[in-house]
């Protein structure tokens, strides 16, 4: 069981610091749960350094770049975020893919490079609102799938993108058939992702198919997330 915090673009240095002193009590209270959280580049340092060296909390980048180093402006590779004690990073998340050009090819890339220099990897895929209604979900998915490679380090996360960030969370029927569809075709656990809260957790965490949680606005507020973990401890 993993549980993820996907912090986007909140919690600067110093912020980060004081939230990850709280975050590092967590893993005592949530026996099973592998309990990860995932700051951006400016505070995985601060990130680290406020769980401290013995805290059992991951801490992983948003996004890495394929290449090792080079003119890639903007851009953090595997073998930078290793040297900061980063153990692993998102790659192919819904907002980068909207907002940044991610394509299904350079989230595959991203996937590669990190898993090949000894990174964790968090894959994300998932269906638009309008993609679900054209009943193109698996076609999606399958799609997206196939750029992934598979690693024993890769953990894939089912984020429907209708989902995350609006409150709108996939029913159980509807996670839990995504969830069976996805491991049809890609043999890794499989994250839940999208409006994952305190009162829904232990229900989709309880599900069949469903691994752990990629955790969003939720993971910014401390007892939201450590009740989420603790969710996740009781199924484990
Ligand atoms: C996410 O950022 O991956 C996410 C699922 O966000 P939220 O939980 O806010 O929907």
């Amino acid at each position: 069981m993993l549980v993820a915090g996907n912090w986007k673009m909140f919690k600067g240095h110093h912020q980060a610091r004081e939230f990850a002193a709280q975050i590092r009590r967590i893993p005592a209270h949530a026996q099973g749960v592998d309990v990860v959280v995932c700051p951006p580049f400016v505070s995985l340092d601060a990130t680290r350094h406020g769980l401290g060296d013995d805290s059992g909390v991951g801490v992983y980048a948003q996004n890495v770049h394929w290449e090792l180093e080079g003119a890639f402006t903007g851009e953090v590779s595997a073998p930078m975020l290793l040297e900061l004690g980063v153990t692993g990073a998102i790659v192919g998340h819904s907002e980068r893919r909207q907002h940044f050009g991610e394509t299904d090819e350079t989230a595959g890339l991203r996937a590669e490079a990190a898993l090949e220099a000894g990174l964790h990897v968090i894959a994300c895929v998932g269906e638009t609102a309008a993609e679900r209604e054209a009943e193109e979900t698996e076609a999606v998915l399958a799609r997206q799938l196939a750029a992934i490679p598979r690693h024993e380090r890769l953990v894939i996360a089912y984020e429907p993108v209708w989902a995350i960030g609006t409150g709108k969370t996939a029913t159980p029927e509807i996670a839990q058939e995504a969830h069976a569809f996805v491991k049809s075709l890609h043999e890794a656990p499989v994250l839940y992702g999208g409006s994952v809260k305190p009162d829904n957790a232990a229900t989709l965490l309880s599900l069949p198919d469903v691994d752990g949680a990629l955790v969003g606005g939720a993971s910014l507020d401390f007892p939201s997330f450590e009740t989420i973990c603790r969710a996740g401890a009781e199924v484990a």
